[in-house]
């Protein structure tokens, strides 16, 4: 990273605390006295846990305490994924929200839309902060958005077919659920003005063959980006070389030993741990995110934000370590995306191993894991059993499942199904 980067997050830093760590009574033990002048000063703050979070609020409902200002100034509320029991409600000021705007808006823009465009957005509009922010981030590119809400998938087609709909933003795996419909329904027109399709929720934009199926099957681009309701949209698409840049203007991104915390070495595997500059009602320093990735180095654009040409590897809850091998649902798509399977699937594992951190400190767990895959050939589990040997060196079942069963309507289809609940 540049140093001058490093002095402009800094100093966003320095007024981040300035304005929340004496009205903020979550952020006033962890800030105070904190001086941050230095990456080094920095890695001494606190890391903030979503399990934090969740306790704070669950002790001080509804919003915790990680409030900087009177109630009456928030004006919109979103949740984490997650049941509703375990969810994170994160309110937003009107300035938070500008930003989260302009947030999407990058995405768009270096995805090549722009005014004139014509953006259906797929999917009901649910709780959580993705979906508002695509409409806020079409409106301030002056696109216009097609919500297509509380619609089945032939409907949809149908209006994006009629509206000549020139981009789509959905998950990868709700990107396969149109492809099919419209293959069902004779519908392909749907997709012929479509150039570019944004994905979000999963990894599978970031996957090469997974990306390959949908590109051919519409005739567009398709880039992925990444965001979350407690820090905002934190990553654009590079367009140039795929996968993701993190958007270095807004925040802080350090990538860390999800055991030690400590930093990783550039090219490993590891916890990307997010500071949002601009976010000052809910705020949030050194975020654990869960999320993992693996920086690489220039992109072929030459972009100078980092670089995650694999995008959002895997979750850290969604890791499965199978004779001492970390395996993220990534791993195990890219090889059903290769082989032709376009359908949903799970990994079903002892549930013993469902937290991440239980996980890799029971790196001697050798329980053999199940894929439900949903395919109509059956004849192809042998050679999906074939790459898991060769490149994961991981011996899978796999059970085929009729196409359909495993859909899921939550923003972030689970790929992980503990083998406890898998009967239920
Ligand atoms: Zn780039």
């Amino acid at each position: 990273m540049s140093g001058r980067r490093l002095d402009v997050q800094l100093e966003r830093l320095g007024q981040l605390i300035e304005r929340v760590a004496h009205a903020n009574s979550f952020q006033r033990e962890r800030l105070l006295h904190a001086s941050i002048e230095t990456r080094e000063q920095l890695r001494s703050l606190p890391l903030t846990l979503r399990s934090e979070l969740l306790t704070d609020q669950t002790s001080q409902p509804p919003f915790g305490t990680n409030i900087s200002y009177q109630l009456e100034r928030y004006t919109r509320v979103h949740v984490t994924s997650g049941t509703v029991g375990d969810q994170l409600r994160v309110p937003q000021t009107d300035e938070d929200w500008l930003h989260t705007r302009a947030q999407f808006a990058l995405v768009l823009h270096h995805a090549g839309i722009g005014s004139g465009d014509r953006v259906a957005l797929p999917f009901a509009f649910g709780p959580y902060l993705q979906f508002w922010a695509a409409v806020a981030g079409v409106e301030e590119i002056g696109a216009l958005p097609i919500p297509l809400g509380g619609l089945g998938a032939r409907e949809r087609l149908i209006t994006m077919a009629q509206l000549e709909t020139t981009a789509v933003i959905c998950t990868p795996s709700y990107a396969i659920v149109l492809t099919e419909e419209a293959q069902r329904s004779g519908l392909e027109a749907a997709f012929e003005s479509v150039h570019t399709v944004i994905c979000q929720g999963e990894p599978g934009a970031s996957i090469a063959a997974a990306r390959g199926r949908i590109e051919t099957a519409w005739g567009a681009r398709v880039l992925d980006h990444a965001g979350s309701t407690e820090v905002g949209v934190f990553t654009y698409p590079c367009a140039a070389g795929g996968g993701l840049h993190v958007n270095e203007d807004d925040f802080i991104c350090e990538v860390v030993d999800p055991r030690t915390d400590a930093e990783t070495a550039p090219g490993d595997q590891g916890e990307m741990v997010l500071t949002a500059l601009l976010r000052t009602g809910y705020p949030l320093i050194r975020f654990r995110s869960g999320d993992i990735v693996e920086v690489g180095g220039a992109c072929p654009a030459g972009h100078e934000h980092i670089w995650l040409p694999r995008g959002i590897v895997g979750r850290t809850d969604d890791l499965v370590v199978v004779n001492g091998m970390n395996i993220f649902p990534s791993a195990v798509e890219a090889i059903l995306r290769e082989v032709g399977v376009l359908g949903g699937y799970r990994i079903r594992r002892p549930d013993r191993t469902s937290q991440a951190a239980a996980a890799i400190l029971h790196p001697s767990d050798s329980d053999e894991i199940t894929v439900l895959v949903e395919m109509t050939e059956p004849a192809r589990v042998s050679r999906i059993q074939d790459l898991a040997r060769d490149r994961l060196g991981l011996s899978i079942n796999v059970v085929a499942v009729m196409p359909g069963t495993l859909r899921d309507t939550r923003p972030k289809t689970r790929r992980l199904q503990p083998a406890q609940r898998s009967g239920a």
